[in-house]
C-alpha cells in the first residue's frame, strides 16, 4: 500500500484572546521533528512493519489559540491539497487532524479539509482520519472519509496507538478484507472527561474490548471542546462496523452500535465530570494536606485549551497568604524571560509578570524575585503508554519570588517558572531542570487540564483540580456559548426526555 500522511492541526477556542495568524503555525517537513502528536510514529511504524511505502507531506501546528486566520488556514491547505496531488497515485491518505479547528468563514475546518481531499483522490481510495477526542465531530467529517479514529486516553497517551489502530483499519478495507461503515450519536454532553479514574476508566477499557467482535471494528467517544462555540460542539460516540461481517443494513447496524454506547456513556454523566475546587478553597486543602506535594490544576489558564497561560489569579493569592514551599509552571512572559537573562542568574529584580493578555489573565503583579536558573530550548517528557513524547517549552527561567513590590512578605519565597513559548505544563522537567525538587514542595500548581497527569500523579501525594478565573474556566455553565445546542447536559439534566 502506498499511502500520503499530512496534518494541519490546531484546536480553536473560539473566545481566546490570541489570533491564530500564519505565524502560529510551526510546521514540521521532517517525520523526524519534534511534533505535538505522536501519531506520525504510529503510521511510519505499522507501515515498516508491512513493508508498505508512505509520502510524508507537511505536518502544521498552531498552539490552541483564537479562531485561524482565514487565509492562514486556506494557504496551509491548499499546500497540502498540492503535496498530495504531486503524490498521486496513493492508495490512501492519512490525515491527522485536530477536529475542533475553526477558521473564518470555516466553523468545520477538517470538514472542509477532508472534503477536498476527497474530491482530489476519488472514491476509492481509502481516506483514514485520526482526531482529538476534543472534538467537534461533524457529519461532512464522516461523509468524506472511511475510517475515523479518536484518541480513546485523556490525557492524551494514546495517539500513536490509536494511529496504528487507525493504520489496521484504512488497510484492511484497501485489500478488500473489510468494508467499514461509520454512523455517530450525539450524546448530548458537554464536559470534561478524565479517563484516569472510575467509571471512565471502565467505559474506555470496555470499549476496547467490545472492538473487533460482533462485527464492530472501532469505538471512539469525541468528548467534544466546550471552548468552541459552534452548532456541532458536543460529545458523540462513533461505531464503525464491517459490512462484510454484518448482516442486514450495515449503516442501520452502525447507528445502533453508536446509539448503544452513546446512552451507555450518557448514563455515566454524574459521575465522569470532574467537580474542581475553587481558588481558595483548592489552596486551603493543599495547606491542609498530611504531606506534599499537592499538584494543583490551574485548569482555566491552560495553554492547550487556548488560554494565554499568563494568568495571575494564583501565584497573586499564593504570594498573600503566604503559602510556603510553593511552585508554579509556566506562565507566558517573553518579555520577563528576556529581562532575567539580561539580568544573569543571581540578579534581583523588580518584575512586573504576567496578566497581560485580557481581563481572563487578571492584572500583572509587580514582584520582587530573584533569578535563580535559565534553561534556553527546555524539552519537556510527556509520558505515552508506548513511550513518552518530547515537547518543547520554550527559553525558560526560574524565578524565586519573595513577595508582591512593596508589600511586606507573609510567608515563603514561590518558585516560579518563566517561558518564552506559550504552552501547558505536560513534564516534570519544567521543574525538575532547574534542580527543583518535586517532594520537598508542598504545592505545584501547574497550568494544565488534564495533561500533566500522566507525570505528576506517580509524585503527587494528592491531584486537586482547581477553577481559578480564567480563558478556559472548567464550569460548563460559565462558558458564554451562543451557537451551541445548550439542550445538552449539564444545561439540561436529561436532553433526551422528550416528555
Ligand atoms: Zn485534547
Amino acid at each position: 500500500m502506498r499511502s500520503f500522511v499530512a496534518g494541519i492541526v490546531t484546536e480553536t477556542n473560539t473566545f481566546s484572546p490570541i489570533p491564530t495568524g500564519a505565524s502560529e503555525w510551526e510546521r514540521v517537513d521532517r517525520p523526524e521533528g519534534i511534533v505535538p502528536d505522536s501519531s506520525l510514529d504510529g503510521f511510519r511504524r505499522k507501515a515498516a512493519l508491512a513493508g508498505d511505502e508512505v509520502v510524508f507531506g507537511l505536518y502544521a501546528f498552531a498552539m490552541p489559540a483564537g479562531i485561524t486566520v482565514q487565509k492562514a488556514y486556506e494557504d496551509l491547505r491548499d499546500e497540502l491539497i498540492g503535496q498530495l496531488r504531486a503524490a498521486m497515485p496513493v492508495d490512501a491518505v492519512f490525515l491527522p487532524l485536530h477536529g475542533a479547528m475553526v477558521a473564518d468563514g470555516y466553523d468545520d475546518a477538517e470538514g472542509d479539509l477532508i472534503e477536498r481531499v476527497r474530491a482530489l483522490v476519488g472514491p476509492d481510495v481509502k481516506i483514514g482520519v485520526h482526531i482529538d477526542l476534543h472534538c467537534h465531530l461533524t457529519r461532512r467529517m464522516l461523509d468524506h472519509c472511511d475510517a475515523l479514529v479518536i484518541y480513546k486516553e485523556y490525557p492524551h497517551t494514546d495517539m500513536a496507538a490509536r494511529a496504528e489502530d487507525l493504520y489496521d483499519l484504512i488497510r484492511d478495507a484497501h485489500l478488500g478484507r473489510t468494508e467499514p461503515v461509520m454512523a455517530m450519536f450525539d450524546c448530548r454532553f458537554m464536559g470534561i472527561v478524565p479517563t484516569n479514574p472510575q467509571p471512565m476508566r471502565g467505559f474506555v477499557d470496555a470499549m476496547m474490548a467490545a472492538e473487533g467482535a460482533e462485527g464492530v471494528l472501532s469505538l471512539s467517544l469525541g468528548h467534544g471542546f466546550p471552548w468552541g462555540d459552534v452548532p456541532d460542539s458536543g460529545a458523540r460516540m462513533l461505531a464503525i462496523v464491517d459490512a462484510k461481517q454484518v448482516a442486514g443494513d450495515a449503516r442501520a447496524r452502525a447507528a445502533r452500535v453508536a446509539e448503544e454506547w452513546g446512552r451507555r456513556f450518557f448514563a455515566l454523566r454524574h459521575d465522569v465530570v470532574v467537580e474542581p475546587l475553587a481558588l481558595d478553597a483548592a489552596l486551603d486543602r493543599a495547606l491542609a494536606a498530611p504531606r506534599g506535594p499537592v499538584v494543583i490544576a490551574d485548569q482555566a489558564d491552560n495553554a492547550g485549551g487556548g488560554a494565554p497561560s499568563d494568568s495571575t489569579f494564583v501565584l497573586r493569592r499564593l504570594l498573600e497568604r503566604g503559602v510556603p514551599d510553593a511552585a508554579l509552571a509556566m506562565m507566558w512572559d517573553p518579555i520577563v524571560v528576556q529581562l532575567a537573562k539580561s539580568a544573569g542568574v543571581g540578579a534581583r529584580l523588580a518584575v512586573r509578570l504576567g496578566g497581560k493578555m485580557g481581563p481572563t489573565s487578571g492584572d500583572p503583579l509587580d514582584l520582587d524575585a530573584t533569578v535563580v536558573g535559565i534553561r534556553d530550548g527546555l524539552v519537556q517528557m510527556w509520558p505515552q503508554v508506548d513511550g513518552s513524547l518530547a515537547s518543547p517549552a520554550g527559553d525558560c527561567v526560574h524565578l524565586r519570588v519573595h513577595g508582591l513590590a512593596g508589600t511586606p512578605s507573609s510567608g515563603g519565597d514561590v518558585d516560579v517558572i518563566v517561558t518564552t513559548r506559550r504552552g501547558q505544563v505536560l513534564g516534570v522537567e519544567v521543574f525538575t531542570a532547574f534542580g527543583i525538587d518535586l517532594t520537598a514542595k508542598r504545592v505545584l500548581v501547574v497550568k494544565s487540564i488534564q495533561h500533566f497527569y500522566a507525570a505528576y500523579a506517580p509524585v503527587a501525594a494528592e491531584v486537586v483540580y482547581m477553577a481559578a478565573p480564567g480563558a478556559v474556566a472548567p464550569i460548563m455553565e460559565t462558558i458564554p456559548l451562543e451557537r451551541a445546542n445548550l439542550r445538552t447536559f449539564p444545561w439540561v439534566d436529561d436532553p433526551f426526555d422528550d416528555g
